[in-house]
């Protein structure tokens, strides 16, 4: 059995679907927020994710739709893209998305969508990293929230190590060290590889694996100039920026 992560899939049902052809009956799926905003099938990822996800949490996004938070910060292109999703949401979705929690702590590890506690922050750098492992005692969190693969890691003496997972790769988890594992984007990657990440993990072996995927970009980006989303957004999926 593994774990099976996705973030950040907002509204890009061809590249969920590319994801999700990857597992296999057992698995265990985890969302990690951000199933809406900016694509153009909310609904159609919402359905996917209700009927298959084990493990589900909220993202920034996702409350953006359902309740306009923090929509006042979002540059002019998300929030274009939150104000036509919240046209588009069903009521089904609505109340998929507003009951998800900020947070889901296993035995195993914390799930959060960009931090612990401050659940939006967003992990960029060794102190942002540090002041986030301090938050929490879990050994291993999940994250998304910046669209970029990459881990964090901190030993017994506090040092902070990092490494970007820019073209996929694999870690084996180490006694006596913590990590923030961030999964990356399934629905619009920022970290200069338009190919998609997935992120699985393997309790048995303790090894987590990214693996970037091709999946059907021009399709996604002609049903976004369907909608009449911003250009913005349609370019940057070809780019992965
Ligand atoms: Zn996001």
């Amino acid at each position: 059995m593994k774990y099976v992560f996705v973030s950040d899939v907002h509204a890009n049902i061809e590249s969920l679907q590319t994801a999700l052809a990857r597992l296999d009956a057992e698995d265990a799926l985890v969302s990690l927020g951000d199933v809406v905003g900016y694509g153009p099938n909310p609904n159609e990822c919402v359905a996917l994710l209700r009927e298959r996800c084990r493990h589900a949490i909220l993202g920034n996004h996702d409350l953006a739709a359902v309740e306009n938070f923090g929509v006042e910060h979002f540059n002019p292109a998300a929030r274009a893209a939150i104000e036509w999703t919240q046209g588009r949401l069903d009521e089904t979705s609505r109340s998929w998305l507003d009951a998800l929690p900020y947070e889901l702590r296993l035995p195993d590890f914390l799930l959060v969508h960009g931090a612990p506690v401050d659940y939006f922050e967003y992990i960029l750098d060794k102190a942002t990293a540090a002041s986030a492992f301090e938050r929490t005692d879990a050994r291993v969190v999940f994250v998304g929230h910046t669209h970029i693969a990459e881990y964090w890691s901190r030993d017994a003496e506090g040092t902070i190590g990092h490494k970007h997972m820019q073209q996929g790769g694999e870690l084996k988890l180490e006694e006596g060290k913590r990590y923030i594992i961030d999964v990356g984007s399934v629905g619009q990657p920022r970290d200069l590889n338009p190919l998609a990440c997935v992120v699985e993990y393997e309790p048995d072996s303790r090894v987590v694996r990214w693996i970037r995927y091709q999946y059907p970009i021009e399709e996604v980006q002609r049903k976004m100039r369907q909608a009449g989303l911003p250009a913005y957004l349609i370019d940057r999926l070809s780019v992965g920026r």
